[in-house]
């Protein structure tokens, strides 16, 4: 990575602005019911802590349209963190203006203070330079380890830095990068990606630049069906872009002609509606009837891509198999999962892109069996597509 990180940097008595990702899922009780985003951030914290620093961390949680809403505020991330450090952590009323700023300038050395959501304020997601300019007044130096918003262009993850000299990368961040970075850059031979979910509009620029860069690349989940439908096969009322179709075939062609080699799956499960309860059967993709769709794949397309699967040097996976959310379709998915930890066993790189294929991991109960998870669902997905992301771009150089 080019780019300065927390080590780079002197943090004793600083007040250090640290944009972290603490967009947690809540229940209805407003209790966290994964923390994952708040553990993977505790290194760069505890690192502020033990070197001196004041660790004033911001974020957003969920979407308030603009407004304080106690259903977004940062409270339990805030209970939370202090239970993992140990530690008192204190929650502003808001993250500008003279009470906050009262706040942070009475914190003494070590302490950590969380500022109330960024997006109460309409002015964060429009990266305004005057919001930008009242969260830089808060910090000396700015941290950012909010890989799952690095690529939205907003004022705590980029109009912020264009206020204070010095804005570095924090470990998570870092490795991210690093393990998203490499996997891409400098893959161990094969180099496998596994693309699901269910539209293609949503991956056809993670295709396009991984088919560049792989040896090989799986399609499973919905976003198979468009393929299937390119190649002239019925697929009855599976998920179909009808004008998506013309795209798949220019994949295919393309594919042949650059030597990457694209595995479908071969048989799916069926049911005439979308719905748990709705019998299913095992078919072959030659044989789905016109009033049945598929919503996971098979048995035979499990061993056809482990097979495959089992012999990468690198994976890279993104998107569900199948209707995972259902557990009568999730089986697929959650065999793949399974599979990618067998692989990583025998010393595979294996690299889950954020969003649905990190939860499915997560709920396998298989989060530590691969080598990275991503924190970030879109942000992964913006750096498969080769996209540059802008609280990336914005931190300093390290050359
Ligand atoms: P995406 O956001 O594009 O990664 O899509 C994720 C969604 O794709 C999940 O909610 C899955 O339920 C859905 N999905 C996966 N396979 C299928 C399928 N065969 N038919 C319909 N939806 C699917």
């Amino acid at each position: 990575m080019n780019k300065l990180t927390i080590d780079n940097i002197d943090l004793k008595g600083k007040r250090v602005l640290v944009r972290v990702d603490f967009n947690v899922p809540l229940d209805e009780n407003l209790k966290i019911t994964d923390d994952i985003r708040i553990t993977e951030s505790l290194p760069t914290i505890k690192k502020i802590i033990s070197d001196g620093g004041k660790a004033i961390l911001m974020s957003h949680l969920g979407r308030p349209k603009g407004g304080p809403n106690p259903k977004y505020s940062l409270k339990p991330t805030a209970v939370r963190l202090a239970e993992l450090i140990g530690k008192e952590v204190k929650l502003a009323t808001d993250c500008i203006g003279d009470e906050v700023k009262a706040m942070v300038n009475s914190m003494k050395d070590g302490e950590v203070l969380i500022l109330e959501n960024v997006r109460f304020h309409p002015e964060e997601e429009k990266n305004d330079p005057e919001f930008a300019k009242k969260l830089a007044e808060l910090g000396d130096v700015y941290v950012n380890d909010a890989f799952g918003s690095a690529h939205r262009a907003h004022a705590s993850t980029e109009g912020v830095t264009r206020y204070i000299k010095t804005s570095v990368a924090g470990y998570l961040m870092q490795k991210e990068l690093d393990y998203l970075g490499k996997a891409i850059a400098e893959p161990k031979r094969p180099f496998v990606a596994l693309l699901g979910g269910a539209k293609i509009s949503g991956k056809i620029d993670v295709i396009n630049n991984l088919l560049n860069k792989v040896d090989t690349l799986i399609v499973g989940g919905g976003m198979a069906f468009t393929f299937f439908k390119a190649m002239g096969k019925e697929i009855g009322k599976s998920l179909l872009e009808t004008e998506k179709v013309q795209l798949a075939a220019e994949v295919l062609a393309n594919s042949k002609k650059s030597g990457v080699r694209i595995l479908l799956p071969a048989d799916v499960v069926i049911a005439s509606e979308f719905d748990n309860n709705s019998p299913s059967q095992v078919v072959s993709i030659d044989d789905i009837p016109a009033d049945k769709m598929g919503l996971d794949i098979g048995p035979e397309s499990i061993k056809l891509f482990s097979n495959e699967l089992m012999k990468a040097g690198t994976i890279v996976w993104n998107g569900p198999m199948g209707v995972f959310e259902m557990d009568n379709f999730a089986k697929g998915t959650f065999e793949i999962a399974a599979i990618l930890a067998n692989a990583t066993a025998k010393g595979a790189v294996t690299v889950i892109g954020g969003g649905d294929s990190a939860a499915a991991i997560s709920k396998a109960g298989l989060k530590d069996k691969v080598t990275h998870v991503s924190t970030g669902g879109g942000a992964s997905l913006e750096f498969l597509e080769g996209k540059a992301l802008p609280g990336v771009i914005a931190l300093n150089d390290s050359k």
